[in-house]
């Protein structure tokens, strides 16, 4: 092959400039003619209509998605040493922007200019994922890569996944170099997690997420005073300084520890003094929890209480295992049910909570079932509204990005019309920083987190 001329691949004149503009795709259909035989997946050279040079990509004709471009360097060779620059140059972006660098994801495909990899570091472990025909050829390389810049422990291979169709690809998983243990313990956000690297969903584990776990962090305390808990002076014999008439009980004096300063604690409506040290933390639902990420990022900031619940029984194990690990078993109950049905049975029993997070998987995997996927999702945000108590906080977001941004907050004010809130936008944002996107490749915007406080027309 490497005798060989490059295949020459030329594009219609009547196509938008998409490449121009640094989108890495070529549709089979903005093909005008392919000079020489390629095989799938080869490294072919990309022209427009008048010959003059665009770019070097992955041509599979057998795919509607025909060229992933690889570079726009005409002089560069897609040899070990361009895998190695690729990583190196992907690494050194996660290591300026991340704060902790232990587990985060390395290569994010088109995004990190390597079309068609994802590449997850958990501690010294590597999850790889291939979902193109061209990587597939270029397997080896991008592990040696992997192994010279990254030097981990051992690499699995996660391409179990049904996309490798189009490209005409099984799906494999499986250890690929070292040693893969099954399970690898990494820590986000200052969290200890057990990351199941065979069975776990997609590589295992989701970083997307990663800052907007911990931008939940400051609606986790100051609820105390919601349910009559206040900072009060104690009296010598341990009780409140004050009765309930707030007057100072005869004969008691203020308690004063060894610095002189008069010692407090929180008490409530009935005048007893509270033990429970999250006593002004929060109540949280977290649904679709999957390893419990928010839940242990509540905790971490002082939630009082949480429920956590997903569909999957191994996913709700997963997340016990991670919520003792950090020591929160005692505020977490777990709840193995269908989100939709349990929204629906809590809002009938008229339970409320002061924070209620949905986090739901991709409900629309395709164009044509956004219509469906918007009931889905207004389904569980309306009824997840109702369930904030006034002042409160729905944490929600989408991972389809056929569920663009617009639509998704047109959906978040169908749902608060039908429940008469008034909803406050607290926080916007997307994926995390080692999910770099660039701009105008729409297909990489795919995530939308939004906090919302929530509040009755009545207030
Ligand atoms: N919040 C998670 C990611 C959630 S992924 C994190 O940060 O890692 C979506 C999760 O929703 C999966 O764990 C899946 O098992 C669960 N799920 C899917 N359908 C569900 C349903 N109808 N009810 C409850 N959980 C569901």
């Amino acid at each position: 092959m490497a005798n060989r001329h490059p295949v020459k691949t030329y594009l219609k004149k009547q196509r938008k400039k998409r490449l121009e503009q640094g989108h890495p795709w070529v549709y089979l259909s903005e093909i005008d003619r392919v000079e020489g035989n390629p095989q799938p997946g080869e490294v072919v050279e990309v022209f427009n209509h008048a010959g003059t040079f665009l770019a070097k990509g992955y041509l599979n004709l057998n795919s509607q998605l025909a060229i992933r471009v690889v570079t726009y360097n005409p002089k560069e060779e897609i040899d070990q040493q361009f895998f190695n620059k690729r990583v190196q140059r992907a690494w050194e972006y996660r290591k300026r922007f991340l704060q902790n660098d232990n587990a985060c994801r390395i290569v994010y495909g088109e995004a990190d200019f390597l079309p068609g990899i994802v590449v997850d570091k958990f501690a010294d472990i590597l999850v790889v994922q291939i979902l193109s025909r061209g990587m597939e050829l270029q397997r080896d390389k991008l592990v040696q890569a992997l192994i010279d810049v990254l030097q981990p422990k051992g690499i699995y291979e996660r391409s179990d996944v049904a996309i490798r169709q189009l490209e005409g690809l099984a799906e494999r998983s499986g250890p690929v170099w070292g040693e893969t243990p099954r399970e690898v313990e990494i820590i986000e956000n200052g969290l200890r997690y057990i990351v199941d690297l065979e069975e776990g969903q997609k590589t295992g584990f989701f970083f997307d997420q990663r800052e907007n776990r911990a931008a939940i962090a400051p609606l986790m305390t100051g609820w105390g005073a919601s349910s009559g808990i206040a900072l009060q002076p104690l009296g010598e014999d341990g009780e409140p300084l004050f009765d309930k008439q707030g007057a100072q009980r005869p004969g008691i004096r203020p308690l004063v520890d060894e610095q002189g300063e008069v010692v407090s604690k929180p008490v409530d409506k009935r005048g007893k003094v509270v033990k429970n040290p999250f006593w002004d933390g929060a109540e949280v639902l977290e649904c679709f929890s999957h390893t419990g990420s928010f839940t242990l990022n509540a905790c971490k900031h002082g939630a009082k209480k949480v429920t956590c619940l997903d569909i999957s029984e191994h996913a709700i194990e997963t997340a016990k295992r991670n919520v003792t690990m950090n020591g929160f078993l005692h505020r977490v109950n777990f709840v193995v049910a269908n989100a939709f049905d349990y929204l629906r049975e809590q809002v009938q029993a008229g339970q409320l909570w002061d924070v209620v997070i949905l986090d739901p998987p991709a409900f629309a995997k395709t164009k044509s079932a956004v219509e469906g996927a918007y009931r889905g999702y207004k389904d569980i945000n309306l009824n997840g509204m109702k369930l904030v108590r006034d002042g409160g906080f729905l944490v929600t977001a989408s991972c389809s990005y056929h569920m663009k941004p617009d639509l998704f907050k047109q959906m978040i004010q169908d749902a608060a019309f039908d429940a008469k809130k008034i909803m406050r936008l607290v926080h916007w944002s997307g994926a995390g920083k080692d999910h770099p996107e660039i701009l105008g490749v729409e297909e990489g915007h795919y995530l939308k987190f939004a906090i919302f406080e929530v509040r009755s027309r009545g207030w």
